[in-house]
């Protein structure tokens, strides 16, 4: 498509701010609503893996990612005690590295500033409040009383999407996995130069994920039941009870942690929109369409690829809802299978049964799985 379009993205996190990077880039006239009232994220860290970086790559910024960040190119595996048992290449997409640990509130400003400087427009504390499709276009008006109309609305706003509930109503709601993700920041141990997941069978494992040359979190999945919250002065010793079969790295790191309140506690839950992402010209992408368990560390990877693809769909189809279709054909198959093998893992992680679908996901492995994602997206 040649013409310049008029694109909203309610929603300004991950997916949405590269979105609106990639198409301001191209021309297209692009604004953000972000329900948040300032540029910000969690203070905790996210893997970006190599096809992460290589989106990133396509949207000029992998430089200061990797300037932000910690570079590495294996997977470590070790003991409870920390001795590494194994060391396993991680595969790159053409030249980019094969992962970067980066703390969330760098790469939310990255992404920003990226985004603002292709000449987007962020608007924040902002958020759709109406909406009105009538095939030519979308006539939307935001929070502050403001109307105008729009070529597309995309649904960049995560997993609880009120752009998802517009289009379904209350029929993809996330559900909880049973499963909570407990993690911290600590100072990075010397020895902690890649990704290392130390394992103690099924009792527990603890991922320590460098994030700068200083800093790596420390993270860990356990069984939890819905409505437990971790008790606010207690909170770093919960967790160090559930990690108590470890010494050595993470038990070091967990020594450094006297702060309840540096405990960042996330109930992992899922959604899967297995109707269209697009009606008419309003398109969920990212966590609102599909959003998955942390366990191959590619939520946000998935996000950012359905961002750029979208961008490049807009470039090379005729029409906004042909480049819709286009873009789904392309993002579903690749994005669904990412949630599912991600949810097998996390059950065969946690000893839960699998069911002979997610057996025959399973028998691609993690180093199998880590090869295909870094093929095109
Ligand atoms: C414990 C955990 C660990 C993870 N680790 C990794 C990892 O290592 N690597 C990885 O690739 N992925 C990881 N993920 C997944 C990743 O965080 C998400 O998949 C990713 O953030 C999705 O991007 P998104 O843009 O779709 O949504 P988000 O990044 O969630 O952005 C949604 C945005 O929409 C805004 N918003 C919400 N409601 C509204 C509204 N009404 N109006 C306007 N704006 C609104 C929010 O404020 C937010 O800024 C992890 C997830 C979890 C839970």
């Amino acid at each position: 498509m040649t013409t310049a379009l008029r694109v909203l993205i309610n929603g300004g996190g991950i997916g949405g701010l590269a979105l609106a990077t990639a198409l301001a880039r191209r021309g297209h006239t692009v604004e953000v609503a972000e329900l948040r009232d300032e540029p910000a994220a969690l203070g905790v860290g996210i893997i970006q893996p190599s096809n992460a970086l290589h989106v990133m790559r396509e949207l000029g910024v992998l430089d200061e990612c990797l300037a932000a960040g910690f570079v590495w190119e294996f997977l470590t595996i070790a003991d409870p005690a920390g001795n590494t048992l194994a060391r396993i290449p991680q595969p790159r997409m053409d030249d980019v590295p094969a992962a970067n640990g980066i703390p969330r509130p760098a790469l939310a400003a990255i992404l920003h500033a990226a985004a603002v400087a292709a000449g987007a427009t962020v608007r924040h504390a902002s958020t759709v409040t109406a909406l009105d499709d009538d095939g030519e276009g979308v006539t939307v008006t935001l929070s502050d009383g403001s109307t105008s109309r729009w070529d597309l609305l995309v649904g960049f706003d995560g997993i609880g999407s009120p752009l998802r509930t517009h289009l379904y109503g209350d029929r993809y709601t996330p559900t909880y996995t049973g499963f909570a993700n407990w993690r911290v920041t600590v100072p990075r141990h010397p020895d902690v130069s890649s990704v290392v997941m130390a394992t103690a069978g099924q009792e527990a494992k603890a991922l320590l994920t460098p994030i700068t040359d200083e800093l790596m979190y420390l993270g860990a999945v356990f069984a939890e039941p819905e409505d437990f919250r971790p008790d606010p002065d207690h909170a770093h010793e919960q967790l160090a009870k559930r990690l108590a079969v470890f010494s050595g790295p993470v038990a070091e790191a967990l020594a450094t942690v006297t702060d309840p309140s540096a405990i960042v506690y996330t109930r992992i839950s899922q959604v899967t929109v297995d109707a269209p992402w697009h009606v008419g010209r309003v398109v969920l992408a990212g966590d609102a369409a599909h959003a998955s368990t942390p366990h191959l560390a590619q939520g946000a990877a998935m996000a950012l690829e359905d961002a750029l693809v979208l961008a490049q769909s807009l470039d090379t189809t005729p029409s906004v809802p042909t480049a819709l279709h286009t873009w789904e054909s392309r993002r579903r198959p690749r994005a669904l299978w990412v949630q599912a093998l991600s949810h097998a893992v996390l059950k065969q992680e946690m000893g839960t049964p699998t069911t002979p679908e997610e057996d025959a996901l399973l028998e691609i492995g993690i180093p199998g799985a880590a090869h295909a994602l870094v093929k095109p997206y």
